[in-house]
């Protein structure tokens, strides 16, 4: 595809919906949700279709209203990308009297919720009334990982453009196309990501990442017994926070800086009682933040183990399918063979289980040990 669709990659079918909206105002629609799995351009589809909306000639890719609606800067496009755990109801009633305005310039006033999963009932509720019966030039474009993790009121009210997890090979053509990786790596990575294409765009330019990566997948052939396992589990809980740590540390300081100059107040000064709750605000969301980052930090290394034991399982049972892992492929053949196909579905198990429970906010470390004393070889009798 061209235009603001050249980076949507793999999604033809799911996106032809969109594309024949931009294209013809009878096709479109006022409410849109767009789904897919993490990585698979969700994000990437709902600004190329703002862009499209925008654009004189439907989304060349290089006018002023594409660009700007791709990056995030156009006027009449709000992109909301919460790094937030939830969208509080305030920011959706904020959306609600944006999306009552007249676009300003553009053709049409387009609101994007990135992460529409992250909206309680009660505030999807807010949301309803405005999704239902929108301005004329209003459209909301929602984005979640399927159309059951938004409420069925306001998926009901949607039309579901529904993104697939794209081949690898096409993602491996991104990464050298834009980003100009060697193809060999880029496949490389894009097997390893799973398809996600973020994820594998890191892994292609960070060595760095790649070789954490190598050291998780390693857990599965070095953890022997308990012991091993705990001090694992030390390192990987460590590793996740001073990830956090490097993550947001710059970005707090500059938003507590622009925060008190907006309040008028200077660093180092006392502030008045009504300023720091405020500032109290800012700090409690930034902490929420970074044992986010935390969390996607452990849980992307549990995904990375499923996919070392979906490969032993692809072993074991002599399938014929390409290796997630195959640059592993030695360590994945020994674990194949020391057990059997019960023994890997049992630590499957246990690495959905410490997903869950990090989802669920057990203590990082307790989950994380739990997971790794569950890698070790069975002692058979
Ligand atoms: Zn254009």
């Amino acid at each position: 595809m061209t235009g603001v669709w050249a980076e949507v990659v793999g999604q033809e079918a799911a996106t032809a919906p969109l594309r024949a909206a931009a294209a013809h105002a009878s096709a479109m629609t006022h409410a849109w949700l767009i789904t897919g799995p993490p990585g698979s351009g969700r994000s990437q589809a709902a600004r190329a279709f703002a862009a499209a909306l925008q654009c004189a000639r439907g989304g060349c890719g290089e006018c002023r209203e594409c660009t700007t609606a791709l990056s995030g800067a156009h006027a009449d496009v709000t992109v909301v990308a919460t790094e937030k755990v939830t969208i509080s109801i305030d920011e959706v009633r904020g959306l609600i009297s944006v999306a009552q305005t007249s676009p300003s310039q553009g053709r049409w006033r387009v609101i994007i919720i990135e992460d529409a999963d992250r909206m309680t009932e009660r505030t999807s509720n807010v949301l309803l009334k405005s999704i239902e019966e929108p301005p004329p030039r209003t459209v909301w474009l929602l984005c979640a990982p399927s159309a059951e993790d938004v409420a069925v009121t306001i998926r009901s009210r949607c039309r579901i453009a529904h993104l697939r997890v794209p081949d690898p090979e096409v993602v491996a053509r991104l990464l050298t196309e834009r980003d100009g990786i060697d193809p060999e790596l880029a496949l490389e990575c894009a097997h390893a990501a799973q398809s996600h294409i973020g994820i594998a765009r890191r892994l292609a330019r960070d060595p760095g990442a790649r070789k954490r990566r190598d050291q998780v997948l390693a857990l599965a052939t070095e953890i022997r017994g308990v012991g091993d396992a705990v001090l694992a589990a030390a390192d990987l809980v460590k590793v996740s926070e001073e990830d956090a740590a490097a993550a947001t540390a710059e970005r707090d300081a500059e938003e507590r800086n622009e925060l008190l100059r907006t309040l008028g107040a200077d660093d180092g000064g006392r502030l008045p009682p009504a300023l720091r709750a405020q500032v109290k605000q800012l700090e409690d969301d930034q902490k929420r933040r970074a044992t986010r980052h935390k969390r996607d930090v452990l849980d992307r290394a549990i995904v990375d183990l499923m996919s070392f034991y979906r490969d032993v399982a692809i072993v074991q049972t002599g399938a014929d399918v390409p290796l997630v892992n195959a640059s592993h492929r030695g360590h994945i053949e020994q674990v194949a063979r020391r057990g059997d196909m019960s023994d890997t579905v049992r630590v499957l198990d246990a690495l959905a289980l410490a997903r869950e429970r990090l989802a669920g906010n057990v203590a990082p470390l307790l989950a994380i040990e739990a997971m790794l004393i569950a890698l070790r070889p069975r002692v058979r009798d």
